[in-house]
C-alpha cells in the first residue's frame, strides 16, 4: 500500500459500509448536469486531454477574476496538497497548522522531512488564527489553515482570517484550504482569493469533491500567482485528470441550483444529528458543514466505531486532547435516522 493510500485508507474497518458517513462525501452527487457531460465525453474517450487542460485552466480562471497563469489542475485537491507538501516540505524546516485539521499537506511534507507544528484548535474546536500566528518561526516553511475546517465543520469570520492571511503571508506561505466553501450561504461564502488578486503570499484550494459531488471523478484546483503556482506544479507526476473529470466539473462549476439544493438537504439532515446531540448533552463543533465532530462522552469512540460497522454504518474516530471523537458526515435524512438510531442503541 502506498503512503497516499495508506492515508486514505487507515482507520476505515467499515470500507464495505452501506451507510458511508466517513469521507464528507455529498449523497446527491454526481449532478443530472455533470452526468450527461460524462456520458457524453465517454466516445472521446480514445483521446488524451492535452488539448483541453487549457481551456480548463481558462474557465476557472474566469470563474475565480483571475489569469489562467493562477491556476493549477489536479486529482482532486488532495493531489495538490501533496505537490505544496512536496514544494514546501523539501525546503526542510517546519510546516505549520492548526489541529486537528486536513491533514495531507503536512503528511506529505513530513514524508521529505519537515517537521510539523501543530496547534490547538479553541474550546469551541474552531481554528485558533491568534494562536497559529504566534508560532510561526523563522523556518516556517508554510502555514496550512482551512476554513471551514475539517474535521470539526466549524468557520472562523472571514475577517479574522483575512487579517491573519494578510500578516502571515508577509513572513511565510499561506495555504487556505477551502474544501466547504459552497456549503454555506452564499452570503457566506468569502474566499480569500482576492488576497492571491492584491499578489500576496496566498495559496487557496478547492474541489469538485464536496458540493459538487464528484468525488470519486476527481478534480481540484488552487489559486495562487504564477511563481507560487509554478513551485507546485514542478512536483506533478504526470496527466492525473481525465476526459470525465473535465466534463463534469465544466457542467457543475457554477451549478447554483444543485448546490441549493443540497445545501438544503445537507442542513435538514444536520439538524436532525444535532438535534439529538442537543438532547443528550453531547459536545459538538458548530458545524456549517456536511459533517459533525462530537464527543461521544460514554463509549469509547473505537468501539463505538466497531459496532457502527456492524450495522453496516462507517464513520471515523480522531484522536484529540486526550480523548476520542467521532467525526459522522451528513448522509440523507433517513440515513442520519439510522445513525442515530444506531448510535443511541450504542452509546449506553
Ligand atoms: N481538503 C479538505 C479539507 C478535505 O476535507 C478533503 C477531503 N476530505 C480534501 C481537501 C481532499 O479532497 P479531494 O482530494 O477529494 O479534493
Amino acid at each position: 500500500m502506498s503512503k497516499a493510500e495508506e492515508n486514505f485508507f487507515r482507520s476505515r474497518p467499515a470500507l464495505a459500509a452501506k451507510i458511508k458517513l466517513d469521507a464528507n462525501e455529498n449523497p446527491y452527487g454526481p449532478s443530472d448536469k455533470a452526468k450527461q457531460a460524462i456520458t457524453n465525453i465517454l466516445a472521446d474517450g480514445n483521446r488524451y486531454i492535452f488539448s483541453l487542460i487549457p481551456s480548463l485552466k481558462e474557465t476557472l480562471a474566469k470563474h475565480e477574476g483571475v489569469t489562467a497563469d493562477h491556476i493549477h489542475i489536479g486529482a482532486g485537491s488532495s493531489e495538490l496538497l501533496c505537490h505544496a507538501g512536496a514544494a514546501f516540505g523539501l525546503e526542510g524546516g517546519r510546516i505549520l497548522s492548526g489541529f486537528p485539521t486536513f491533514p495531507m499537506l503536512m503528511n506529505y511534507a513530513q514524508v521529505f522531512n519537515a517537521a510539523w507544528d501543530k496547534v490547538n484548535l479553541n474550546d469551541k474546536l474552531e481554528y485558533d488564527y491568534n494562536a497559529v500566528a504566534s508560532q510561526i518561526k523563522e523556518d516556517t516553511r508554510l502555514v496550512f489553515v482551512c476554513n471551514p475546517n475539517n474535521p470539526t465543520g466549524t468557520l472562523v469570520d472571514p475577517k479574522i482570517v483575512r487579517a491573519f492571511c494578510e500578516e502571515a503571508s508577509k513572513k511565510t506561505t499561506v495555504y487556505i484550504d477551502e474544501a466547504y466553501l459552497e456549503f454555506l450561504e452564499p452570503s457566506q461564502q468569502i474566499s480569500m482569493t482576492d488576497l492571491v488578486k492584491q499578489g500576496a503570499n496566498v495559496i487557496v484550494s478547492r474541489t469538485f469533491s464536496k458540493i459538487y459531488g464528484l468525488a470519486g471523478i476527481r478534480l481540484g484546483y488552487v489559486i495562487a500567482k504564477p511563481e507560487l503556482i509554478k513551485k507546485m506544479a514542478r512536483y506533478q507526476m504526470g496527466v492525473s485528470i481525465s476526459q470525465t473529470s473535465i466534463a463534469a466539473a465544466t457542467a457543475s462549476l457554477g451549478d447554483q441550483s444543485f448546490m441549493e439544493m443540497c445545501r438544503k438537504k445537507n442542513a435538514e439532515a444536520r439538524k436532525h444529528l444535532t438535534d439529538y446531540l442537543d438532547k443528550k448533552g453531547l459536545f459538538y463543533g458548530k458545524s456549517l458543514t456536511n459533517f459533525v465532530f462530537f464527543d461521544p462522552q460514554r463509549g469509547n469512540a473505537q468501539q463505538i466505531l466497531g459496532k457502527l460497522a456492524e450495522r453496516n454504518i462507517a464513520i471515523r474516530v480522531w484522536d484529540y486532547n486526550n480523548k476520542q471523537w467521532c467525526r459522522v458526515s451528513i448522509g440523507t435524512l433517513d440515513e442520519m435516522k439510522t445513525f442515530v438510531k444506531a448510535f443511541d442503541e450504542i452509546n449506553v
